[in-house]
């Protein structure tokens, strides 16, 4: 079958029409336990009564108006996040990459008012920040920048976990870090548990920005609401999207102290961001996250999975680690392992093969314990057979 979609995706044969909690139904009208939740986007499943609720009604009331009026709803989910982050303002967009680069300005910005000509930010090695050419730059990946040079040169570039290697940076443009408190397209990686604090500690001392892109570990996933929440930390800016909208595109770039005074009228923008139907669909994740205790349940499912898993591979060779925060679950193998994507699509589970050889689980933070299990007992039989060759 010939597509006159643009093919950027190497798409699975597929196509789903219905979801609801956990599931998803194809065309052919079989039935998928989603454990990828659409890449760390539907955390409250799919076809979430409130959310549902929630977007009918607002879409009846008022949908877009335009940044150039007062939104009621924009500003009460800036005053919910602040309240919940610690952090002071807001800035909406629409999608992960918008929100880092509302955060890669600002510290560009910020540089510059500190007299910096160039403005330098340090970033990861195998990070992933987004597809627009400034997120891209910054992103750790080469297969995302190759055929896109020039690239911004804006960056200097550290391995991932290791504070050590952004204390020996004694660069006078530097004016901000960029960082996933855990990596996700990277291949899940946790990193030390003091590593945001090092950084904390060192932004504190040179004068730099700590920003966290909390677009896929955000929103309860790790069983906190933040990432940053594990630490006892505060970041200067923290950028917001994915499951924020559970599904209605919303980006969110958040600032703190001096970070939030940097952005002043006229220096960004964005037509749709922050319009009455995304605030409408966030506030309603965020209070559905609240009210149904997410956060706890994603820790509690989350270490009952990664035990379950530990103890299922322990004698797996193959497997050479299983780690994770909450419900963001990577389980590394020896080898290459993107086929497992297809195999479990025949078995009727949706699950995703990050970094080549990292199965990435993402499930949706209202999953029961029976599907819990059911996954569990899925992915080990698929990796063991896997495996075994
Ligand atoms: C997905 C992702 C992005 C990009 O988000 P888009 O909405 O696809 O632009 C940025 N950072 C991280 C950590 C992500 O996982």
């Amino acid at each position: 079958m010939t597509s006159q979609v643009m093919p950027t995706y190497a798409r699975m044969p597929v196509t789903f029409e219905r979801g609801e909690g956990v599931w998803l139904w194809s065309t052919e009208g079989k039935r998928y336990l989603d454990a990828i939740s659409g890449i760390a986007v539907c955390n409250l499943g799919h076809a979430h009564p409130a959310v549902a609720k929630a977007i009918g009604d607002q879409a009846s009331k008022l949908v877009h108006t335009s940044n150039l009026y007062g939104i009621g709803l924009q500003e009460q989910l800036a005053a919910e996040l602040c309240s919940l982050s610690g952090l002071d303002n807001a800035f909406f967009c629409n999608s992960g990459a918008e929100a880092n680069e509302a955060a890669l300005k600002l510290a560009r910005k910020y540089g510059h008012g500190k007299g910096i000509g160039n403005p330098m930010v340090i970033v990861m090695e195998n990070s992933f920040h987004g597809r627009t050419l400034f997120t891209l730059s910054a992103t750790g990946n080469a297969k995302v920048q190759d055929g896109f040079e020039p690239l911004v040169d804006s960056f200097i570039r550290v391995p991932y976990a290791d504070a050590g290697a952004v204390a020996a940076i004694h660069d006078t443009r530097v004016c901000a870090i960029l960082v996933e408190p855990i990596q996700g397209e990277g291949g899940v990686r946790v990193p030390p548990e003091d590593y945001l604090a090092a950084l904390r500690t060192l932004c504190d001392q040179r004068g730099w920005l700590l920003m966290l892109d909390e677009v896929q570990c955000g929103m309860a996933r790790t069983g906190a609401l933040f990432g940053f929440q594990h630490t006892g930390i505060l970041p200067d800016v923290m950028t917001l999207a994915k499951a924020l909208g559970n599904g209605v595109p919303i980006g969110a770039c958040l600032a703190h102290g001096v970070a939030a005074e940097v952005l002043s009228a006229g220096k960004h923008g964005s037509t749709f961001g922050g319009n009455p139907l995304a605030c409408r669909a966030a506030l309603t994740v965020i209070q559905t996250i609240r009210q149904e205790n997410l956060s706890t349940r994603a820790r509690e499912l989350g270490t009952r999975l990664l035990d379950g898993f530990r103890a299922a591979f322990a004698g797996n060779p193959h497997v050479l680690e299983v780690r994770g925060q909450g419900l963001m679950i990577g389980i590394e193998l020896d080898a290459t392992c993107t086929e497992l994507t297809s195999r479990a699509l025949a078995e009727g589970l949706l699950i995703n093969v990050t970094a080549d050889r990292t199965i990435r689980l993402l499930p949706p933070l209202i999953l029961s314990d029976d599907e819990a299990q059911h996954l569990l007992d899925g992915v080990v039989r698929l990796v063991n057979d896997f495996t075994a060759h």
